[in-house]
Parts: C-alpha cells; structure tokens; sequence
C-alpha cells in the first residue's frame, strides 16, 4: 500500500514538502490551523496535493505512516500530541528531503549570526562557480529545490526547531557559531534542552566530516567532550590558542587547516568582531568545501551584506543611516554598538523582551551623542537611559524617528537602527520596521 505522508503547517517548508513527497510517488496530505497563503495554496493545487487550512482533521491526520512538521509547530499542540501518543514517526522538512539529494550539505547553527554566514558561505560557493542552493531559514526550501534542481551542494540555515526532529540526517560541515540561551519556552525553560538541540547538528558525522565552532564559547567547549563522534574540528577565534585553526594576528586572518589561507582583516567586507566570527567560519566552510584561496579572499570582500543586519542604507547631508533592524535583543545591539566608528544617533525600543539594557550602557556613554525612543512603551529607556545626559526624543512612528535622528545629526555622524527590542508594537515585523527605515531616509535624499 502506499505509504501516507501527512504535511502539517503550509508554509515554505511544509509545501515544498509535500511536492517532493508527491513526487517521490507518496499518498500526501496538508494540513495547517491557519489560512494557507494564495501562493502556496497555489503551488499545492498545481501539484495536486490534498490539503486543509483553518482546521486539523484528526482521522485525515492520524492515518500517516510519517507526519513532517513545520518547525513553528511546538511540541505541546494538541495534534503533537496524538500523534505522539500514536506512536506515528515527526521528522522535519530537512530530514525529509536528505533522504532524496547525494548533495554535500553545509548546515549552520547558533544563537545569533546564522543568516549572515550562510549567505556569506553561499556567496562564496557561488562566486566559486559550484552549483549550491540555499535553503533552512532563508530562501526557497530544500525540499523544494531537490525537487526541482540538480544542486551539488546545499548551504542551510538550520534553527534548533528544525534540528529537534531530524535523525538520519548527516551534516559534511556542520557550523555552530555560539549557543546563548533563546527560545527557552519551547525546551521546558531548561538551557541544556536547547544546547542539546543545537548539538543535533553533528549527528551522524563522522571523521571525513568537519565541525567548525567558536573556540571561544564556553558552553560549546563543554558540550563538545561529551561527544565521541563528530567530524573533524576546525575551531575558529579571534586569538590564537592551543587547536585554534583560524585566528587574527597582526590584522590578518589566518586558517592554518585545511589549507593554509591569510587575508587582510580590513578587507572583509562586513565589520564588527561578530561579522570577524561570521568570515571565517565562512571562510574555512568554503575552504573545507575546496574553495581556491584567491576567490575566498574576493568573496570575503565584496560581499554586500543581508538586509537589516548593518545594512547601509545611504548618506544624507553628510551622516550616513545604518539599518539593524533585526537587532532584536540587546546582544545584538551590543555588537552593532561596537562596531561604531563614528558618533551615533541610536533608534531603539519597541516590545521589550525583559532586556536588561546594563550590557550597552557603557557603549551608549562611549559612542552615542543622541537617543532615539521608538516604542509605545518607552518609559523603561528613560528610566534608564536620560540620566546620561544624551539628547533624547521619544517617538511612536518611524517618520518621526528618522526626524528626530536626523535634527541630533551632524556632519560625520552615523545614525543606527539597532533596536534591541522585537517590532510588533509598532511594526509588522522587523523586516517591515527595516524597509519604513529604509524608506524615510530614502525620502529625505
Ligand atoms: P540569526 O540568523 O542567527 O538570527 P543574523 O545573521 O540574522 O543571525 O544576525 C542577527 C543579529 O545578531 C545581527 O543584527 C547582529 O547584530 C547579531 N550577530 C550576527 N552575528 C553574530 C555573532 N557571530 N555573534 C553574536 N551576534 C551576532
């Protein structure tokens, strides 16, 4: 009998899903409580796949020999539930599709920095001419594109929902940037839950495979003797140390493994210690992957970024706006901060997380020559913040920021979004609090 594939969640993940299941000759159905959006439902129709939206039909759903999950579905729904009570196989779309691609595969975790060095990664491999696709968090997913393409390698962003249900599957090189505690609502309020989810990520590898890591996170370390098996290690920091394969000395970055690799650190296209962290894991990923050194140097240089992470958006009257929007936690704004060489004007606020802004403050005195409260709620920043004395507006619009920024401004100064706060009190999301920024300084050109 043919075997029943059950989809849950329609997203990007979850259709590309189901059309390489249907492909691969599966009996498939979707399923998703919320509305399906127009293009995937599309997608499914074009495919002839069977779906719901609005709604979890138990017996449809509890007749699968394998469910995928979307990874935005927690372990505690109730449909979660019956299935695991049933006893019924959840793997992710990642697992899924591993099954169906002989590609080398490039997987990069992390507390913070994983959209950077995959894009970074990918924009090496593909300036190196190699055939790869970039799938996980970003893009199209990869279920979809072992469907469709032919790719030789995959660089994918992994999350640790998405680890959490892959088994089988094999990472070549597996990146793993930091672990900081995030998301613990979803592993029991218990940090190991999570270290033990990122951990996933060297699964199944073995010595022809690498693991590159920050040498220089404590957790990491720790976790890392209690494994026997992993890939080879390939430990990045900034200082050399004992094992350390990549680090920086006299202002350039060396990789001492696989092949012996230096660039000038001033020209790495993305600045900030943690964008120093993003390129060489990149860097020596790419390496790993036979990347000639030449076309890393290029690559490393003139890479332009991601959207709302340091972004620069363009000078006006002499300042220059920088857009961070997706700095949504103060650690975040702390290396953004860092990363300043020129007087700042910084726009923060929105819906604070419990942040505890302690961590800038000495930034914020070091740096900052005016302040920008963006939030409905902005009465925790002037509590904290106005006895340093800083010029300071407090504003509920983007329009209204980027003004009051712009008056504070002088000739040589930056003005940087980095809000240390999620976005939906005023804001969609942070992408769209990025593209308002984006759009009011573009207005006042
Ligand atoms: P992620 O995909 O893990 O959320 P991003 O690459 O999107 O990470 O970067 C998100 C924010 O995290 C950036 O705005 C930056 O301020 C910060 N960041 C980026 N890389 C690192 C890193 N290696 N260590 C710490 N913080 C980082």
């Amino acid at each position: 009998m043919t075997k029943r594939i059950v989809v849950l969640g329609a997203g990007e993940s979850g259709v590309g899903a189901a059309v390489l299941a249907k492909k691969k000759g599966f009996d498939v159905f979707v399923s998703d409580l919320s509305a399906i959006k127009t293009n995937y439902k599309q997608l499914l129709l074009a495919h002839d796949i069977s779906f719901e939206e609005g709604q979890h039909t138990e017996p449809l759903i509890l007749s699968a020999d394998e469910i995928i999950k979307s990874p935005g579905i927690p372990n505690n729904a109730p449909i979660i539930i019956q299935i695991l009570d049933r006893g019924i196989p959840i793997i992710s779309e990642i697992e899924f599709a591993g099954r169906y691609t002989n590609a080398k595969m490039i997987c990069i975790t992390g507390s913070n920095g994983k959209t950077t060095t995959t894009s970074l990664i990918y924009h090496i491999l593909k300036k190196a001419g190699y055939k790869v696709g970039l799938a996980g968090n970003i893009g199209q997913s990869l279920a979809l594109q072992v469907a469709e393409s032919n790719h030789d390698y995959y660089v994918i962003e992994l999350s640790s929902f998405q680890l959490d249900n892959m088994y089988e599957f094999h990472a070549n090189v597996a990146v793993l940037m930091n672990i900081t505690p995030d998301h613990l609502d979803r592993y029991e309020h218990t940090m190991q839950n999570y270290v033990d989810a990122k951990f996933r990520i060297i699964r199944n590898q073995t010595q022809q495979d690498a693991f590159v890591f920050w040498n220089d996170d404590p957790i990491i370390r720790r976790e890392l003797e209690k494994y026997a098996e992993h890939g080879r290690l390939y430990p990045f920091a900034e200082r050399k140390t004992d094992g350390t394969v990549s680090y920086v000395e006299q202002h350039q970055i060396h990789f001492t493994e696989p092949i012996p690799f230096n660039m000038e650190q001033e020209d790495l296209a993305l600045t900030g210690t943690h964008n120093l962290y993003n390129s060489m894991a990149a860097g020596i990923s790419a390496k790993i992957a036979g990347v000639r050194n030449e076309c890393i140097r290029e690559a490393l240089s003139d890479f332009k970024g991601v959207e709302h992470r340091l972004e620069k958006v363009c000078e006006v009257d002499g300042v220059e706006y920088i857009n961070d929007s997706k700095a949504t936690n103060v650690n975040s704004c702390w290396y953004a901060l860092q990363s300043m060489k020129k007087k700042t004007i910084l726009i923060l606020g929105g819906k604070d997380k419990g942040n505890d802004y302690a961590e800038i403050a000495d930034l914020v005195r070091e740096k900052c020559v005016g302040l920008v409260y963006m939030g409905l709620h902005n009465e925790k920043l002037h509590s904290f913040f106005d006895s340093f004395g800083l010029p300071v507006a407090d504003v509920q619009s983007m329009h209204d920021a980027v003004d009051a920024a712009r008056r504070m401004s002088r000739v040589g100064d930056v003005v940087l979004l980095s809000p240390c706060c999620a976005s939906f009190d005023l804001f969609q999301s942070y992408e769209d609090r990025g593209e308002q920024f984006k759009a009011c300084v573009n207005a006042m050109i």
